[in-house]
């Protein structure tokens, strides 16, 4: 049985997708079921639509001199085209800047609320590679993938984590719905399961699937592939749409970021799919077990969100500044502080995040990864520092977030513009537009549903946080981090003992 991707069966490219070119990909009868209803076509179904466009935007910046000198890179596919600098493997900390330099571009153009980009799911697969020998029978595979998806810079999402269902049980005791491998075919595997949570699969074109958590020990089990989001088997059922409920409920200025930013947190689905040999990457349980702490694949899906969510702190702390502008609170000593607070926070991530090159290490096979301790710190207390800025806007802008009133409408209304522009102005010579305007967008951010949401996100989307925490600890062991702390600790108690001081430097107070 052939299991390798041996043959180019794909047109070789110079450029990335375009946005067109992105979009038409996703016209392609894949199976999205939202409120009980199949989905015909994502990117004119109103549930998806603008987020499609945003994601579509992303793709059109390549081209706009505006920004592809940050975006851009050579490949080192031989192509003797450019890619996103996130897509091509790091080998230095210029790689590492000018990979991080490439996220902010398109962070920024979606202000930080979309965690899912396709340059997050980059950071798995530019690990294939730096080592593809490592997947053994499968390295032509991880060959491949790592080219195309660098050459074509496609939209890959992932699902690694099994249902939370029967949690204490095994997963031979789940088998009906954890993802497994039904049977070998001459032409792939045939998989059955689910996988949680596929945020933005709907809007993919490939998932990555794989596995998180509990070590495996039974082979059907142990399978890490790219399902073809379109492929025959393979269903996505999606949340309900924040972009949707926008859209018949409001206008644009009520909803501006969930109306186009919503990425669907959809539930990944196998009946019986049929995955092609040439899109497996692990089939094993020693190499299933071995994948993530030896690719460490996290430390790079770590610096990218963590790039991801100092843009979104910019953008809290700027809607925070424009609403104290609006309740006339900004030269108050305590709310001052507060919003220095919420800036201070974007500086430790962004802090972080350059330490996270500054300290870089040897990576999986020749690459150079951002440094995993701080990584994992930062993943482990990124959270926190989340809800803490979500917080500070709720005690510092107060009723001043519902306050959004009006649709825009009422001014050109007779009856009710004078009123509007009366009671619902903003301070000093601002109007009831002004302040409509940045206390819907700051609700939008924190308030709503979508705000509700990312914070849910940004709690979870990186695994537990208990268990960043122990990753933390369990670096430290490793690195001699803990080691030396201790060490810090004894050489100071060994300064003194019962009798005193050890060295004549100090008084001990004997002579008082
Ligand atoms: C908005 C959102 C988007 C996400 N997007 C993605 C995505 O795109 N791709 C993806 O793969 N995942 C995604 N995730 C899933 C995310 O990876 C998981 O939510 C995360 O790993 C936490 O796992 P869990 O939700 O299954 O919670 P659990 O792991 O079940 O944790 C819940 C609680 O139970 C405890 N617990 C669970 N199991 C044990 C045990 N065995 N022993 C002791 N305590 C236990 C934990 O400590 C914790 O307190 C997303 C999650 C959210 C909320």
């Amino acid at each position: 049985m052939e299991h390798s991707q041996t043959a180019e069966t794909t047109t070789r490219r110079q450029r990335p997708q375009t946005g067109a070119e992105y979009l038409e990909s996703l016209r392609d009868d894949r199976e999205v079921w939202i409120y009980g209803e199949r989905v015909e076509d994502v990117t004119t179904h109103p549930a998806f639509r603008n987020s499609a466009q945003s994601l579509a935007e992303l793709f059109d910046a390549f081209d706009d001199p505006r920004y592809s000198g940050k975006l851009l890179v050579p490949t080192d596919t031989g192509s003797g085209g450019m890619t996103h600098a996130f897509f091509r493997a790091s080998r230095s900390q210029d790689d590492l800047r000018a990979g991080r330099d490439a996220t902010e571009v398109w962070q920024r153009l979606g202000f930080g609320w979309m965690g899912r980009t396709p340059d997050y799911k980059a950071a798995l697969v530019t690990g294939f590679g730096t080592n593809p020998e490592w997947f053994g029978e499968f390295a032509d595979n991880a060959r491949y993938w790592y080219r195309r998806t660098q050459e074509e810079v496609l939209h890959i999402g992932h699902a690694i984590v099994h249902p939370p269902v029967d949690r204490a049980k095994g997963p031979d005791q789940v088998r009906d719905v954890f993802v497994h491998v039904d049977r070998e075919t001459d032409a792939g595997l045939i998989i059955s399961g689910a996988k949680v949570v596929a945020t933005g699969s709907p809007l993919t074109q490939y998932i990555y699937v794989s596995h998180f958590g509990v070590p495996l020990d039974n082979k059907d089990f142990s399978v890490v592939f790219l399902a073809p989001t379109n492929g025959p088997g393979v269903k996505m059922f999606a949340r309900a749409s924040y972009e949707e409920v926008a859209a018949r409920t409001a206008n644009p200025m009520m909803y501006p970021l969930s109306s186009r930013l919503d990425e669907n947190d959809a539930i990944l689905v196998f009946d019986e799919a049929l995955i092609p040999w040439e899109n497996v990457l692990v089939y094993d349980t020693d190499r299933v077990n071995r994948l993530d702490p030896e690719s460490r694949r996290q430390t790079r899906g770590i610096f990218q969100a963590s790039t991801r969510l100092g843009v979104k702190l910019d953008f809290l702390a700027g809607a925070l500044s424009k609403a104290l502008d609006i309740t006339g609170t900004g030269s108050f000593r305590g709310v001052q502080a507060a919003l220095g607070e919420v800036i201070g926070t974007r500086h430790v991530v962004h802090g972080l995040r350059d330490g996270m090159i500054e300290r870089a290490e040897p990576g999986w096979g020749d690459g150079l990864d951002p440094h995993f301790g701080y990584g994992i710190a930062y993943a482990a207390l990124a959270p926190k520092l989340y809800s803490r800025a979500r917080a500070i806007i709720e005690e510092t802008v107060a009723s001043g977030i519902l306050e959004h009133a009006i649709s825009g409408l009422e001014l050109d209304d007779p009856e009710l513009s004078p009123l509007v522009n009366r009671f619902l102005r903003g301070s000093g010579d601002r109007s009831a537009l002004d302040r409509a305007k940045i206390m819907h967008l700051l609700w939008d951010a924190v308030g709503s549903e979508f705000g509700a949401r990312h914070e849910l996100y940004e709690l979870n989307y990186f695994g537990a946080p208990e268990a960043n925490n122990l990753g933390s600890l369990a670096v430290a062991k490793n690195d001699g981090t803990l080691d030396d702390m201790r060490g810090l600790v004894e050489e100071c108690m060994s300064q003194y003992d019962i009798t005193g001081w050890k060295n004549d430097r100090f008084f001990d107070g004997t002579d008082l």
